[in-house]
């Protein structure tokens, strides 16, 4: 399989199943994904979709009674798949790593900020204490903390939420990773800290020309920074292309059904649309296409024939029967 210089993170056949009392229950599917260097993808999914599961299994942190299998993962060059596990560990931190929605619970109650940051780099670029600390405070300075050098001794209770999803950040990126993977990032903070958040990760990733993985169930998030989508339903991609192109031409009902329920400036005042009924339940997934049961265009195909994600156009996939006509009526929509 080809695997390009630029491309961050290739996952082929990506499968998550988690061990329960009533057996075997599939999280994620065959999934495939590439991240190239410098690109920000948005892995788009309401709760229980599987793109956390996913996330997870990519940076080697899933929950113990996960089963992780894949065809290929591959951060840059490195086979993720073969590496034992002391030297998967040595790579998170360094060359991937990942920012979390809780900054209050990642982060160490009981160490300073400073403390923390420059556990990093003594850890993994054996520095000394002095020079930790200097490049601690050039950190927090990069990721917008005011006054880091007299900030630095303080510890993660002192900052408000965004502040400390900033302090995330900057230890995300402190050994300058080549993949970072940000999990509902900004799903705990007010609508403007969150655009500030965005900001800070997408200027970031151009700057350090770095690929960042987004984990969202927003799609306002999505339309603000992401450079490609993949749309995730009941464990599976069911539509994946450039943001501009599928935000704005969706090639599945369920994608369509999302842009539907963003609240838009002119339905002030009118109900919002919200799709109807929920997401099946892992190892609860209906027949056929498992978007059918909420879908407003399904056919009786769609209850027994299970859509496989199909290129519809250049750069475009839709796991849809329907995908041509739903692409058609967005174009003359
Ligand atoms: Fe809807 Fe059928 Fe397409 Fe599934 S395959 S999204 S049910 S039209």
């Amino acid at each position: 399989m080809r695997h390009s210089p630029d491309t961050a993170l290739q996952v082929r056949g990506l499968s998550v199943t988690f061990g329960t009392r009533r057996g075997p229950v599939p999280a994620v599917v065959d999934l495939d994904l590439d991240v190239g260097r410098g690109e920000l993808v948005a892995l788009l999914g309401e709760s229980g979709s599987g793109k956390s599961a996913a996330a997870r299994a990519m940076m080697g942190l899933s929950a113990g009674n996960a089963t992780v299998h894949a065809q290929r993962l591959r951060l840059g060059d490195t086979d993720l798949l073969d590496l034992p596990e002391r030297q998967r560990r040595e790579l998170r931190g360094s060359r991937m790593s990942m920012v979390f929605q809780d900054a209050l619970s990642a982060l160490n109650p009981v160490l300073s900020i400073g403390d923390q940051l420059g556990e990093l780099f003594r850890e993994h670029r054996e520095t000394s204490r002095r020079r930790a600390r200097a490049a601690a405070v050039e950190l927090l300075g990069q990721v917008g903390i005011p006054d880091p050098a007299g900030r630095i001794g303080d510890y993660p209770h002192q900052f408000s939420g965004g502040m400390r999803q900033r302090i995330l950040i900057a230890m995300a990126i402190a050994l300058r990773p080549e993949l970072v993977i940000a999990d509902e990032p900004t799903t705990a903070l007010d609508v403007t800290v969150q655009a500030q958040i965005l900001e800070l990760l997408d200027s970031l990733r151009r700057e350090l020309d770095m690929a960042v993985l987004l984990i969202t169930h927003d799609l306002g998030v999505v339309s603000e920074v992401a450079d490609r989508v993949v749309v995730m339903y009941a464990g599976r991609v069911v539509e994946s292309g450039s943001a501009d192109d599928l935000l704005t031409r969706p090639a599945h009902p369920y994608t369509e059904a999302l842009l539907r329920s963003v609240p838009q400036v002119e339905q002030r005042g009118r109900e919002l649309y919200a799709i109807p009924g929920s997401p099946p339940t892992p190892g609860n997934q209906p027949s056929g296409c498992p978007f059918h049961p909420r879908c407003a265009r399904a056919v009786d195909r769609c209850r027994t024939e299970r859509p496989p994600l199909t290129t519809v156009s250049a750069g475009r996939a839709s796991a849809c029967h329907l995908a041509k006509e739903v692409l058609h009526a967005a174009v003359i929509g």
